[in-house]
């Protein structure tokens, strides 16, 4: 990357006079336009223009004529014929199932009288009192329960609660259990124990469509060892498996992942099953347009998500604090920003991915900087080309706002990891704010919209707009590891549909 073109490019798009934009532009036929691959735009491979759009150096790339509203529109977009033909294909929402099987195929004649083994996620967090804070988890997991109660099965039900060492006390399922019951309408029993002969009886005692619930799953270090043997005694009170703990369904324990030798079939619960179509389904066979925001703290947590989705998505929008790096990369300064100094080349080869792949990728053209990391700090905005010294960039700015939303405006399918700024601080939470509000409108237009990471879903939820997206993920590491394409040990040993 030429460190010199760099800032004229961005002082050439906040003036709104970039000539190879502008050439582009005026030979543009409104539906179809290509770049030659030797196009004028080719010579600005170096500035930050060639990331946001003009993608030279791929023949017969189409120019989604939309995002060309703007006189000094930054967001200038270049589909891959790929990309173009699909959307033109597609209309359907871009959710498809993963190839396994669920509890849904499951019917009464396999289920009547069965001792089915659930594995859920009821890792709820509590007060000092054990009062249950935030019961969102509980409630993912009753739909899976209640088909099997429904379907006169026996459910014995296991979750873990915290990181206890050893057995614990406050770590004990047992104040879950009145919450349990309410939402599933029947007296939930509860063992002492998650192996061993007093749950083999409790067990044995469950009439159908009784719920027996496990303790802590965690009190044996075997289970995150995903000990054979120990596997082999949780799955002994049961006769088969459901998995619906999405949240650990990326760690290879002996409830998620051992139990599945001993317990045929295994399958997928409703909530893993939904968290498998859109974070898998949707995202590897997406409609198009497709868009993919990242964000948060350092590109350096982001790689694998950010290489992944650059093989799937036409537009990618990066914001939080990694965009500094990718500043710095070309050679802009970025004051006392977050940067990360050994990720430059990082960036590099990743806008050059983009690049190659096809895909716009679209950075902030202005930013929010703060003279300090506070709530209270004093903050101005500026082009993402002036960032003075001792300051930090903190936010995205409005005109990045709106740019991103105009160009999400185009898309069907958008994925959305990392918010945009420092939301905890409300002073730097309006990027992260306009961002969820835009989903959740066009959410509303029949936009699939899936938010995952653990930040980001806080942001949204924060913002109030959770109800309205189409996929918000329960799980933050699980979510990230789908997401990067990486095969999860608990979704691997279900069987295939
Ligand atoms: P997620 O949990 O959704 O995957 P991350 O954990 O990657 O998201 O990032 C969230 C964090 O990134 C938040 O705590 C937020 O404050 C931080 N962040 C966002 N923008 C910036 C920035 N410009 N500078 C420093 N930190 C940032
Ligand atoms: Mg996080």
């Amino acid at each position: 990357m030429g460190a010199v073109a760099a800032p004229s490019a961005i002082q050439y798009s906040a003036a709104g006079k970039l000539s190879s934009i502008n050439r582009i532009k005026a030979s543009a036929s409104p539906s179809n336009i290509r770049t030659s691959a030797r196009s004028s735009t080719l010579s600005v491979s170096a500035d930050l223009l060639s990331f946001s759009g003009l993608v030279a150096g791929n023949k017969g790339k189409r120019v989604f004529p939309n995002l060309f509203h703007a006189e000094k529109d930054l967001v200038a977009s270049v589909f891959s014929d790929q990309a173009s033909n699909s959307y033109g294909k597609r209309a359907s929402r871009g959710v498809v199932c993963m190839a396994k099987r669920s509890v849904g195929d499951l019917k009464e004649a396999d289920l009547r009288g069965k001792k089915v083994f659930v594995r859920a996620d009821l890792n709820v967090p509590l007060d000092d009192k054990l009062n249950i804070t935030d019961d969102t988890r509980i409630r993912a997991a009753v739909p899976t329960i209640k088909y099997l109660i429904d379907n006169g099965a026996k459910v014995i039900l296991s979750s873990h609660l915290g990181r206890p060492k050893g057995v614990t006390e406050k770590y004990r399922l047992t104040p879950l259990v009145p919450r349990l019951s309410e939402l599933l309408g029947i007296k939930v029993q509860k063992a002492d124990d998650s192996i061993g002969e007093a749950v083999k009886a409790k067990a044995a005692a469950l009439p159908e469509g009784g719920v027996l619930l496990l303790e802590n799953v965690r009190f044996y270090k075997e289970e995150e060892k995903n000990d054979p043997e120990h596997a082999k005694k949780l799955a002994s009170v049961a006769d088969l498996y459901v998995n619906d703990a999405f949240g650990t369904a990326h760690r290879a324990h002996a409830s998620t992942e051992g139990v599945t030798k001993y317990l045929h079939p295994s399958v997928a619960g409703f909530l893993l099953q939904k968290e498998l179509d859109y974070l898998d389904g949707a995202v590897r066979n997406p409609t198009h347009p497709f868009a993919a925001i990242v964000g948060g703290s350092k590109v350096s947590s982001k790689i694998g998500v950010i290489e992944s989705l650059l093989e799937k998505c036409d537009l990618l929008f990066l914001g939080g604090g990694m965009i500094f790096t990718f500043y710095k990369a070309q050679g802009l300064s970025v004051g006392s920003s977050l940067v990360e100094e050994d990720k430059l080349e990082l960036a590099t080869r990743l806008m050059e991915k983009a690049k190659t792949k096809g895909v716009s990728l679209l950075l902030p053209t202005d930013v929010v900087v703060a003279d300090k990391f506070a709530a209270d700090a004093n903050s101005k905005i500026v082009p993402a080309s002036a960032i003075p010294d001792g300051w930090m960039g903190l936010d995205i700015g409005p005109e990045s706002v709106e740019k991103f939303s105009s160009a999400l405006d185009t898309t069907k399918t958008v994925i959305w990891n990392g918010p945009m700024g420092v939301f905890e601080f409300d002073k730097f939470a309006k990027g992260t704010e306009a961002i969820a509000k835009k989903l959740a409108e066009l959410s509303g237009k029949g936009c699939t919209t899936i938010i995952g990471g653990g930040d980001s879903v806080a942001a949204v939820e924060k913002v109030g707009v959770a109800d309205k997206m189409s996929h918000i993920s329960t799980g933050g590491g699980a979510s990230l590891e789908l997401l990067e394409g990486k095969v999860l040990p608990g979704v691997a040993a279900l069987d295939e549909a």
